[in-house]
């Protein structure tokens, strides 16, 4: 699942995960010493709401929506981390009554606190990756593992038994627009255009910068007619979108599509040149305008 985040939190979240980590193996050590030295534990960690209370727990359960509420990977963390505190709980019981704890109970406060490491880890590095496949200036994802995604779609294509749709757009004119009006005007193209055609798309498709004003749509589960549909909303919206410059002017932009279907039993890059070739007869037949590409 995609992480629906600007560039700038995500470079945040890595930072903040980094904190709580630090944070749970502070925990963790002061923890153990209570159970290997037998010393008194803090009286926090016998509450019925450790876990609300640790460092983990303040961050965890204070933020009201939390950027990543939704995103599974998060949510997981709480069942590990409560699992965790009864875990410890029960340890530190055995050593408040003068015992030391049974090894099954230790060993489960052990498995859980690294658990909750890695998964914490494992959150973060799905940070890190999300930032090295984002686009910073369009948002869009980057062609860096779009192959093996559009295969992936292919496969689904299969096995659902619905074609899946592939567009190639270029932004009309663009070299004109940065040499007439810099290159400051040409980037609010990009983020702007891509903005808005990014609000259009639904919740599976995927676009990804494909080159430096091209970008390449992938629409599941979608037949050509209205795949038509969905990319003539674009081009037409993009269209009517006033862009507003640096300067504060504002311009009028467009952008030519090439459509092909996919094929099932063919490789995925076969129908990005398809899509190319019918996007090179829409600039030929005068551009702001969508070229399906058919077999011969
Ligand atoms: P056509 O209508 O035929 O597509 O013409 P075009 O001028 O759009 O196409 P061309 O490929 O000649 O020019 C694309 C330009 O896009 C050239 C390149 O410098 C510029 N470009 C690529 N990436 C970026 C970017 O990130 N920001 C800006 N401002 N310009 C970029
Ligand atoms: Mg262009
Ligand atoms: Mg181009």
């Amino acid at each position: 699942m995609p992480l629906p985040l600007e560039r700038e939190a995500i470079q945040n979240l890595t930072e903040e995960l980094e904190v709580i980590i630090a944070a749970h193996l502070a925990w963790f050590k002061q923890l153990n010493r209570s159970l290997v030295c037998a010393c008194d534990p803090p009286p926090g960690d016998m509450a019925p709401d450790a876990h609300l209370r640790s460092p983990f727990g303040q961050w965890y359960y204070t933020h009201e929506t939390h950027p990543l509420v939704e995103y599974p990977a998060f949510q997981e963390l709480a069942e590990v981390q409560q699992a965790m505190h009864n875990a410890a709980r029960l340890a530190l019981l055995d050593i408040i009554q003068g015992a030391r704890p049974f090894p099954e109970t230790y060993d489960n406060f052990i498995d859980l606190s690294l658990r909750l490491n890695t998964k914490l880890r494992k959150l973060q590095l799905d940070i890190i990756g999300e930032l090295l496949t984002t686009d910073p200036l369009t948002g869009c994802a980057t062609r860096r593992g779009m192959l093996g995604k559009l295969r992936e779609e292919q496969e689904r294509a299969i096995r659902i038994q619905r074609p899946c749709c592939i567009c190639l757009m270029d932004f009309d004119r663009f070299k004109r627009i940065n040499d007439e009006l810099g290159h400051p005007a040409g980037d609010a193209v990009l983020r702007q255009g891509m903005k808005f055609t990014l609000g259009l798309l639904r919740k599976y498709d995927s676009i990804y910068r494909y080159g430096g004003e091209e970008f390449l749509i992938c629409l599941p589960g979608t037949p050509l007619k209205d795949a038509v549909v969905v990319i003539e909303r674009i081009r037409n919206g993009l269209a009517h979108l006033p862009v507003e410059l640096p300067s504060g002017e504002t311009l009028r932009i467009s952008a030519s599509f090439g459509l092909a279907e996919m094929h099932t039993r063919r490789p995925v890059e076969e129908a990005i040149a398809n899509a190319d070739m019918a996007l090179i007869r829409a600039k030929e037949n005068g551009r702001n305008r969508i070229e399906i590409w058919q077999p011969e």
